[in-house]
């Protein structure tokens, strides 16, 4: 057996005191980084609970107030701080400002009341003390010690308060600074490495906050605005009219008014320059109205209170303005006539100038409204009356308005029925040849038979039925029934130029887009020649769309229909644009051969009509002649054929035969032409 005698050796002795030396350094410096590690990890999982902690109360707390509020008092908690803040930051007309909040987390209120009150009245620019130092920065700023830096600006308060230390860091998202949250404490700390990582986490949650706040509000403000012009919406604009009528029942002193504003003649823009020019000309509108709203200090200056007006959109070429507080309605009417004369410049559209003008409409409190439909109602009779006063102006409402548009919806109720129950009946009005003695054709006018037997002329009815479209069911039934009519009579009396039939087709019908297809079948279905149908439109009919016109006009010369224009030198067409149309005739309107004898100028122009048309080739037909001095004088011009009472009224279809079997009346014998 062998005996080992090296631990006698006394320099292993040695060499084993140093073994265990070295085990023993190594074993406590494990301890010590084992140590680390469990403190490193607890510290690391409270911060992580900070954070989950941080997070959950942003995805739960409906504001991003109380999500700040939540955060201060955990930083706070977790940092062992007795001060926690926090800014928004704000810009407004492109100025960037941090305004102070009431968010704060204070352990001491009464100790920290200085300082929270410097703090409160606090609104800096970027750069600007702590919290402005951190926003142009975008990254955090620690003071061990805050009287040690110039930039801090409380620092009587911070003393007053006992603050020593302070830390401040941004709230982003993405590279934008949205708020600053700052805190507090009464002994100088150094600056701590991991803590800034974890504030800087915060920073980033409360980013999101803010963030999806933001979201939320941009729906709000979509739902509420019309995307177009961004201006308030319809829902919008009647939530602050029910508001303002609230304020004025509890308040009878407050007045308020209702502007409607329509665009005259918008739809022909539209129409003919297209959908996107016809949305820029809306934007433009509603710049120009807005800036019109603003620059608005007649009201503001001889009034107390500000005046505050909303425009809106309502949708279409409609807006509204809501004047919520005005000394008078003639307020409105100024503010209706700045807004008015905000238009009057040519808007330019897709590189072209554009005129427009818009009618108004003003309904005011005075009258006593309960509901917002109510007066909005009222400002949109008032506007329909600036409309037929001749657009471009506006009207205030009163209560006749309101009797004749009541009139006016009960009218159109009828006509809708009375379209349904085929109330309407025809008359036809020869049209004379001078030249031949005979009747060469009828044009067809409608009448209203109401059930009592009362006969509605065409004046009376006409506009309304044009302005509700119901003139596309009313204009297809007159076509029909005219065309059977005249399809009879042309087999009933065989004429070597068989007698036609005008018939009167309003801009609304010409509009239609199946206008050919709809006259073509309509010919095929009554079995009428189309040499036999004459259609007479109106020179505003042609003015419109030109392109659009002379397509139509060509597709209905191909198809065999004639063509005259109706109540002709009223409007404003050029000759030269007419010659290139392909029409048949021109009627010579009512008004000058009514005045033929008493005043010169209509005389001329009806030469002046006469020397057109020859030189045009189209035929003549004049309209209204009365007495036989007209006729003659007319015969004497040139003029072939005429359509009057001098003849015959319009007589219903029953009365034709008799018309057809008795020759024409003769002129008197001595028939002057000076009447
Ligand atoms: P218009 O097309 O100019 O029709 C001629 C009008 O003048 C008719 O009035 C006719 O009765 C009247 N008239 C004819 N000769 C004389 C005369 O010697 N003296 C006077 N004072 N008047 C005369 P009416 O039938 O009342 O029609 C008025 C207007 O209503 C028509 O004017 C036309 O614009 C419109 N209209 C009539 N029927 C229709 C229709 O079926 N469709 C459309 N769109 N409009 C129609
Ligand atoms: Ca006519
Ligand atoms: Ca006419």
């Amino acid at each position: 057996m062998s005996i080992t005698s090296e631990p006698d050796d006394p320099v292993d002795l040695n060499r084993l005191q140093r073994r265990l030396e070295r085990e023993r350094a190594a074993r406590l410096e494990m301890e010590t980084v084992y140590e680390k590690g469990l403190r490193e990890l607890y510290l690391r999982e409270q911060e992580l609970r900070v954070l989950q902690d941080i997070s959950t109360a942003t995805n739960l707390s409906p504001s991003v107030r109380d999500t700040f509020h939540h955060a201060l008092g955990r930083l706070c908690e977790y940092m062992a701080w007795p001060l926690g803040h926090a800014y928004f930051v704000e810009t407004h007309d492109g100025a960037t400002r941090l305004k102070s909040t009431t968010l704060w987390h204070v352990q001491d209120p009464e100790k920290m009341e200085p300082f929270r009150a410097a703090t409160e009245a606090l609104d800096l620019a970027v750069g600007e003390g702590l919290p402005g130092m951190v926003c142009q920065s975008g990254k955090a700023i620690w003071l061990p010690d805050v009287d040690s830096k110039t930039f801090f600006v409380r620092k009587a308060s911070a003393a007053a308060s006992g603050i020593r230390a302070g830390c401040a860091f941004p709230v982003l998202i993405g590279e934008e600074t949205a708020a600053v949250i700052e805190f507090y404490t009464e002994r100088s700390v150094a600056p701590d490495t991991a803590l800034l990582k974890l504030i800087g986490q915060v920073g980033t949650h409360l980013g999101r906050a803010i963030e999806r706040q933001r979201a939320e509000n941009r729906l709000i403000h979509d739902a509420s605005h019309d995307p177009l012009t961004a201006l308030p919406n319809r829902s919008l604009f009647l939530d602050r009219l029910n508001q303002v009528i609230a304020r004025g029942k509890r308040n009878p002193q407050i007045l308020f008014a209702v502007l409607f504003i329509d665009l005259d003649r918008f739809k022909i823009i539209n129409d003919s320059l297209g959908h996107f020019a016809g949305d820029d000309l809306l934007t433009q509108v509603g710049h120009r109205l807005q800036n019109a709203l603003r620059g608005d200090d007649t009201i503001a200056a001889n009034h107390a209170a500000a005046h505050t007006g909303t425009l809106a959109r309502l949708g279409g070429d409609e807006f509204t303005v809501l004047l919520s507080d005005i000394k008078d309605p003639s307020d409105a009417v100024r503010v209706a006539n700045r807004l008015g004369e905000a238009l009057r410049h040519p808007f330019v559209v897709d590189g072209q100038e554009i005129y427009t003008s818009a009618s108004i409409g003003i309904a005011s409190s005075t009258s006593g409204y309960e509901t917002a439909e109510a007066i909005l109602r009222d400002a949109d009779i008032a506007m329909y009356r600036a409309k037929t006063l001749g657009k471009a102006r506006c009207e205030l409402f009163d209560q006749d308005m309101y009797a004749a548009a009541l009139q006016r919806l009960a009218l159109e109720t009828n006509l809708r029925r009375a379209i349904q129950n085929e109330e309407f009946v025809l008359h036809y009005q020869p049209i004379i040849s001078l030249r031949t003695q005979t009747v060469v054709g009828f044009e067809a006018l409608v009448r209203w038979r109401k059930p009592d037997g009362e006969l509605v002329y065409p004046d009376e009815f006409i506009k309304i039925t044009e302005e509700t479209g119901l003139i596309l069911a009313l204009g297809h039934w007159v076509l029909r029934e005219a065309c059977r009519t005249a399809s009879a009579l042309q087999t009933q009396y065989p004429r070597e130029n068989p007698l036609t039939m005008s018939v009167n087709i309003s801009p609304r019908q010409f509009a239609q887009p199946d206008l050919v297809e709809q006259i073509r079948s309509t010919l095929r279905e009554t079995g009428l020649d189309p040499h036999g149908l004459r259609l007479e439109i109106t020179e505003s009919v042609t003015i419109d769309d030109p392109n659009r016109v002379a397509s139509v006009l060509a597709e209905l010369k191909e198809l065999g229909v004639r063509m005259s224009i109706d109540d002709f030198g009223t409007g404003y067409s050029s000759l030269s644009y007419l010659h290139s149309l392909p029409l048949d005739a021109l009627k010579i309107d009512q008004s000058f051969v009514a005045k033929m004898g008493k005043d010169a100028e209509s005389l001329h122009i009806i030469q002046t009509i006469m020397g057109l048309a020859n030189n045009l080739g189209l035929e003549i037909i004049a309209e209204g002649a009365e007495i036989a001095c007209q006729v003659t004088k007319l015969q004497s011009m040139g003029c072939e054929f005429i359509q009057g009472f001098y003849f015959s009224k319009p007589v219903d279809a029953t009365a034709i035969a008799a018309l057809l079997a008795n020759p024409i009346r003769q002129m008197d014998s001595k028939g002057s032409t000076e009447c």
